[in-house]
């Protein structure tokens, strides 16, 4: 049956890319993607350039996604909004409530750089996936934006006072800061009531010598037993250019 998609704030979301289907951006459920488009911050190892520019003609309107919901009831158990950062853009929230009505599991991933926003998103929300970027120290070197770290760590304490399901995902290499900086982030997570926590290598130059002597998870674990480690695989990376051919499976997003 065709999709039906009344006029909604959601059909002002603009949405850089959608995958179909992911089992490994929405923990415990098979799941959409919506790439959400526009971030304020310019992370230098971010690998969705495409999607940072939140005024670029969005190549994909809402009507696809509850298409593609409608079409994939019983297969699907969730949608996941990536980005970019879906936090910035207005018609999130009722994306999130259009998902819910249809009777899917709401995700999302955000360096939680908009606190107070997502602190009014939670309640519509059934996980979030937030980045943790690094030590307070070391956050604005790397999203190149001041005052970052701050409104990051606020998102943390949010999501933990709402009860969300939600892990911490850290993308690290040598370069961003050493491993003296990521032990002690590990015990800062620790401290903080971090349960789940995802470290990702950064497919950069600088994390070549890394990746030959440890694991992250190594070092994490080593240091800090308290945070339960998960080492994921690198996604496969799609640029936007070949996201907006629609060629499956989509780009992931290398933080999230
Ligand atoms: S890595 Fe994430 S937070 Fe950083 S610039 Fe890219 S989309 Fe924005």
């Amino acid at each position: 049956m065709p999709a039906r998609t009344s006029h909604t704030a959601a059909q002002a979301l603009r949405i850089g890319g959608i995958t179909p289907l992911t089992t490994i951006d929405f923990p415990g459920r098979l799941a959409a993607v919506v790439f959400c488009q526009g971030c304020p911050w310019r992370c230098g190892y971010c690998h969705n350039a495409g999607l940072l520019d939140a005024a670029a003609p969005a190549p994909h309107r809402w009507s696809e996604v509850e298409q593609l919901l409608h079409t994939r009831r019983g297969l699907l158990d969730g949608v996941v909004f990536s980005g970019g950062e879906p936090t910035l853009q207005a018609a999130l929230p009722d994306a999130l409530a259009r998902v819910r009505a249809l009777g899917f599991a709401t995700g999302l991933h955000t360096a939680g750089m908009y606190p107070e926003r997502l602190q009014a998103l939670l309640p519509l929300l059934d996980w979030v996936g937030l980045d943790i970027k690094g030590p307070l120290a070391h956050y604005d070197a790397i999203t190149r934006t001041p005052g970052s770290g701050d409104r990051a760590w606020e998102s943390l304490r949010c999501v933990q006072a709402s009860g969300v399901n939600y892990e911490c995902r850290t993308t690290w290499h040598a370069g961003l800061f050493d491993t003296a900086a990521l032990r002690a982030l590990a015990e800062d997570l620790a401290a903080q009531g971090v349960r789940q926590w995802v470290l990702q290598e950064c497919s950069t130059p600088a994390s070549v010598p890394w990746c030959r002597t440890a694991p992250p998870h190594a070092v994490a674990a080593a240091h800090q037993p308290a945070v339960r480690l998960i080492s994921r695989p690198r996604p496969r990376r799609r640029t936007p250019a070949a996201l907006r051919r629609r060629t499956p499976p989509a780009f992931s997003h290398p933080c999230r």
